[in-house]
């Protein structure tokens, strides 16, 4: 790499045999020091290595003395003649390990205070105090590498776009509210009093205004703000990598995904994208899998159990299926190997998801066991039925009970009976937890568009709102039950997700493009047309003078990065990432303002400030 002459002449990671004999000089951090007697070495650290300088009685006099009065982390110069290390004294695990530095004189450029942690490898510190001094933990190879990676990534991506004649625009960070259905992060007017901006949740408007401006096909890196409460996997301000197309459907939007993501794969060295990419209409992922981002390397599937179930003699049962909730279960192939500990945990997980609890047996050639075996087996008196797979003494509505879920001896059946959204949820998470406790979830990347995603999800108030947001086109042949009340949870939409090994990627979909569909969705989410024209008058406008049929796509960076770089947070894959409460231990935002700031902004605070440092 080429250097800058003024301040070095190679980087300390970068010297190999080759230089051997040369007069460089270095410049960088003191990693460590190690005086024995009269030779002093100094490990020097850059962005690319380590070397190690060493001081000795052939050293002329500045480089011995210069190199005991350092401390780590100082910031210095160096030079010297690179020479190999003595006989024996190689070190193979770093890259510059056979040479080393005979310094011959040390300048200190600026010297460093005691850390509050040690630059290592590994070290034991809170996670608030890393990101307190994210610069130091910077200094460290994890953090370091993944914002190498990042670069690469970002430019992988930038590069596949602009092939296909992408332009990449830059949108306004200062705007007005997006519809994503998240909290805003407001912004005061200081010339406009009383007026607030809204930091966007996405650059959903504008793309489609590039789109309307005839630019074809846009992208951007950008970066998105919403104010949910945060998750592992959520960060307050977030990156997306965004994109539009015009003239285009899904079958254009999923083919150019694919490609830009095959060669990011391929740029990153990950095993090869089989392409097209898998496919499934959300319905079935429901169904086969109680999720909408299923795992797909996780073979196990949800088995409806209405009709077995309701014919066990089983009150647990009878009653939920006459409320219309579900009786569902799992087959676990070889759960019967789990301890009870284990199998506690599949129930506690179907408890933390909001479910009463979840009905299991073990299954074996002698029979069912467990606290569901009871109603799957053969009464006293009544002759036990022969289950063709080999399980005895079961119940005729037993053995029907297990044949529907295919279950073999060395099984475990796990099973949960709840009104349908909860059922749902509680089976999604027991088949995530039996998955990872068999360890079904290794494996090659699955990734999988979800297609037909429903067009509005329900409110826990029986009200609608877009399931993804209201410019997403719903399917054509929907389109009549729009306006039927009745009929709202069936419209289908042409949204996608992308899903990777069970974690959403991105979504988008095909948008509306004409302005009385338009009109007609905001009027089904309850947005009077006055309303609706007040806060999208820019869109409904644009569509008046020409609007080409349109589709895009988002996907969230930083979880796409915290996979494929396999950390274990997205904050690891984030230069200067929030807490999970939002807060920069850092730069201490959100912090007070002055009391002139506010009475210029015309705002007149009514909670006392919190000192957050
Ligand atoms: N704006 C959408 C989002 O942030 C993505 C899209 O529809 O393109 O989820």
């Amino acid at each position: 790499m080429s250097q800058s002459a003024a301040w070095r002449t190679h980087a300390c990671g970068e010297l190999r045999a080759e230089h051997i004999g040369q007069e460089v000089t270095l410049a960088g951090w003191v990693a460590n020091r190690r005086d024995h007697g009269v030779v002093s070495f100094v490990d020097l650290r850059d962005r690319w290595g380590l070397l190690q300088l060493v001081a000795d009685e052939d050293a002329p006099q500045t480089g011995h003395e210069g190199l005991q009065g350092l401390h780590p982390e100082d910031v210095i110069q160096v030079q010297g003649v690179v020479r190999a290390r003595a006989e024996g004294q190689s070190n193979a695990d770093r890259a510059t390990g056979e040479v080393e530095l005979l310094v011959s004189a040390v300048t200190v450029i600026s010297r460093a205070a005691r850390l509050p942690f040690e630059i290592a490898e590994h070290i034991d510190v809170p996670e608030d105090m890393l990101l307190r001094f994210r610069y130091l933990d910077m200094r460290r190879k994890p953090l370091k590498t993944a914002l190498e990676r990042r670069t690469q990534a970002n430019h992988l991506i930038r590069q596949a776009l602009v092939d296909e004649e992408f332009v990449e625009v830059e949108t306004p960070m200062l705007t007005r509210s997006t519809p994503e259905g998240a909290r805003d992060y407001l912004v005061p007017s200081r010339v406009r009093q009383g007026s607030w901006y809204a930091l966007p949740q996405s650059p959903q408007i504008f793309k489609q205004l590039c789109m309307v401006g005839g630019l074809d096909r846009y992208f951007q890196i950008a970066r998105c703000m919403r104010d949910e409460d945060l998750r592992a996997d959520r960060q307050p301000e977030f990156t997306q990598l965004d994109m539009e197309m015009s003239f285009v459907d899904e079958e254009d939007v999923y083919a150019l995904v694919e490609r830009v993501m095959a060669s990011l794969w391929k740029g990153l060295g990950r095993d090869e994208l089989q392409l097209p990419l898998e496919r499934m209409p959300h319905a079935d992922a429901i169904r086969r899998f109680a999720s909408d981002k299923p795992d797909l390397r996780n073979p196990i599937e949800i088995v409806d159990l209405a009709a077995q179930g309701g014919t066990l003699g089983f009150v647990v049962f009878d009653k939920v299926l006459e409320g219309g909730g579900y009786v569902r279960g799992i087959r676990v192939p070889g759960g019967a190997s789990l301890s009870r500990k284990q199998i506690d945990s599949i129930e506690q997980a179907a408890k933390d998801a909001g479910a009463g609890g979840a009905a299991w047996c073990k299954v074996a050639t002698d029979g069912p066991s467990g606290p569901l075996s009871r109603f799957l087996k053969a009464a006293e008196g009544d002759a036990p039925v022969d289950c063709p797979v080999g399980i005895a003494g079961l119940s005729v509505a037993g053995a029907a009970f297990l044949r529907e879920l295919e279950a073999l001896p060395g099984d475990l059946v796990v099973t949960i009976a709840d009104q349908p959204r909860r059922a749902l949820v509680a089976l999604n998470a027991i088949r995530r937890r039996a998955g990872d406790l068999m360890d079904l979830t290794g494996g090659p990347d699955r990734l999988v568009w979800i297609t037909e995603f429903p067009l509005f999800e329900q409110d826990d108030d029986g009200g609608f709102h877009p399931a993804h947001h209201p410019f997403t086109a719903p399917v054509s042949e929907d389109l009549a039950l729009l306006e039927d009340e009745s009929a709202k949870d069936r419209v289908r939409s042409r949204a996608y997700d992308l899903v990777l090994n069970g974690t959403e990627l991105g979504s988008g979909s095909v948008r509306i493009h004409q302005r009385d569909i338009q009109q007609k969705l905001f009027a089904a989410i309850g947005l009077s047309p006055e309303v609706a024209e007040e806060r999208f008058r820019f869109l409904l406008e644009a569509f008046r003078y020409g609007a080409p049929p349109h589709a895009g796509f988002a996907i969230g960076l930083d979880r796409l990065y915290g996979l494929l770089f396999e950390v274990a947070s997205i904050r690891d894959v984030i230069a200067f990432p929030k807490t999970a409460t939002a807060t920069c231990p850092l730069t201490g935002a959100p912090s007070m303002v002055d009391a002139a700031q506010l009475e210029e902004l015309g705002i007149v605070q009514s909670v006392p400030s919190e000192t957050t440092t």
